[in-house]
């Protein structure tokens, strides 16, 4: 056997498309011992993928730690799910950034309630119980950025600023034997080079330095930066001309804070009376808004002060006299793709309502209502909330408050690298990975360039790749 096959790490993806993120990296060392990891543990989210949520194809008591990139429930919904499979008593730690750490409790918890909901109506159980989301909170190591820390004997990750969102993380795994040059991979989680909250620092020359394998992912490999056209303000600002209500539909983490500071500007701007009144639904989203405004989130200094002004919280109670007023207001409410939260009764409410607004303000996924109404023309019916309506609302969508870099924006990303060994291209529908991918090979010329998913493992050593070799759980 060459030294290439006595030290190296096999990687690969459970995830063939946007949702489920989980990246399985195991690592054999010279003297025969191995490690197992794992880089985040989402759930799937499209229908069709929706068995893939039941089991791993790998065994829980095997894995020895996990690095979460970021608080996303496509990124961490099946972290419990580890722990409810695992058959000793203890199990692996979590390492994720500081302030993932302060948001995964909401975000668990809730992901938890969602899955008891709907495993309730589909007469099944629930994918893990209350009992699994706090013994994988008690397993949470909150990380500072740019410290370099053990999570193995051989194996040290240190987790870099990414503007994709609050907490949101690049992680450096750093893998290392006497004797061999280090194996180095970087793991980009869901990626962008900016935010409105925090700053982003450059990455140290060290790292851009390093041998490096990157795992980048690629969910606008299909499209550069210059494509996008902003449309939700004037979405927005004609509806409310209209004297109609215009609903945004966030994610309760980042897209629905972005929003709101829209909308303050909006006001600022005169683009919005600050006599419209501006709703705020969605238990999640506004817990975490309360935590941009008190925790210690590193946001900068004067984005601090990013709510707009007439800003009414929502509860139940006060949630029908909203449904049943026709006059003019904004509501920002949850969640992003339509199908949980008090999206359940706006929706419904409002479909029909005509020179009303419906804005998504992100992704949707295949199989969820926000992409149900998109494929449905105006005038026909959608079923929705259980009732069946037509959609005479305006139903609109966007993808410039996207928090993924474009490919024109990650092909720079990656050209900062000065000794680029391998990039595995992944998180992102295929023609995505493959346009991306073509681009990376033509413009960048790395060593070697491939599509992570569930087909193949890459096999790599700290000179690159090995080889590639099949699966048996595609
Ligand atoms: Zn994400």
């Amino acid at each position: 056997m060459g030294s290439k096959e006595r030290f190296y790490a096999d990687i690969m993806a459970l995830q063939p498309e946007v949702t489920g993120s989980c990246i399985l990296v195991i690592v054999k060392y010279p003297n025969g011992e191995s490690a197992r990891f794992v880089v985040d543990c989402g759930l799937f989210q499209e229908r069709g993928y929706q068995e893939y949520n039941r089991s791993f194809p790998f065994d829980s008591d095997n894995i020895d730690f996990v690095l979460v990139t970021h608080n996303h429930v496509d990124h961490v919904g099946r972290l419990p799910l580890l722990d409810k499979n695992r058959k000793n008593r203890y199990g692996s730690k979590i390492y994720t950034s500081k302030q993932t750490e302060i948001f995964l409790p909401l975000a668990l918890h809730d992901s938890f309630k969602v899955l008891k909901d709907t495993a309730k109506r589909n007469h099944v159980q629930p994918l893990y119980n209350e009992e699994n989301v706090e013994a994988t909170l008690r397993k949470v190591v909150g990380c500072e950025y740019e410290q370099p820390i053990y999570v193995s004997r051989n194996i040290k990750a240190t987790f870099f600023k990414n503007g994709h969102l609050i907490g949101a993380a690049l992680i450096l795994v750093q893998i290392s034997y006497p004797g061999y040059e280090d194996i180095n991979i970087l793991f980009t989680g869901d990626y962008n080079n900016k935010n409105i909250f925090f700053d982003v620092p450059n990455l140290p020359e060290w790292v851009l330095n390093l041998p490096l394998t990157v795992v980048q992912e690629s969910t606008y490999g299909h499209m550069d930066s210059t494509e996008i056209k902003p449309v939700i303000q004037d979405n927005i600002s004609s509806c409310i001309e209209r004297g109609k209500t215009a609903l945004c539909m966030v994610f309760s983490l980042g897209r629905c804070q972005e929003i709101l500071h829209m909308l303050k500007c909006m006001q600022k701007e005169e683009k919005i009376g600050r006599d419209i009144p501006i709703y705020l639904d969605g238990k999640l989203a506004l817990r975490y808004t309360e935590l941009y405004c008190k925790a210690d989130l590193d946001i900068r200094e004067e984005m601090l002060d990013f709510l707009p002004e007439n800003l009414r919280y929502v509860d139940k109670e006060s949630r029908p006299s909203i449904l049943n007023d026709n006059g003019c207001k904004i509501i920002v409410t949850t969640s992003g793709m339509g199908t949980y939260g008090p999206a359940q009764v706006y929706i419904p409410s409002y479909i029909s309502r005509e020179g009303c607004l419906i804005q998504f303000t992100g992704y949707t996924a295949e199989g969820t209502l926000g992409r149900e109404l998109k494929d449905t023309p105006k005038g026909e019916i959608v079923t929705s909330g259980g009732l069946v309506k037509r959609k005479y609302a305006d139903v609109e969508y966007t993808n410039e408050m996207s928090a993924h870099a474009k490919a024109d924006e990650m092909l720079e990303f990656l050209r900062q690298f000065n000794n680029l060994k391998l990039v595995l291209v992944n998180h992102g529908r295929l023609e995505s990975k493959r346009m991306l991918s073509a681009r990376i090979a033509d413009e960048l010329n790395p060593k070697n360039v491939a599509i992570l998913g569930r087909d193949y493992l890459y096999r790599i050593c700290p000179y690159g790749l090995v080889r590639s070799l099949s699966t048996s759980y595609s």
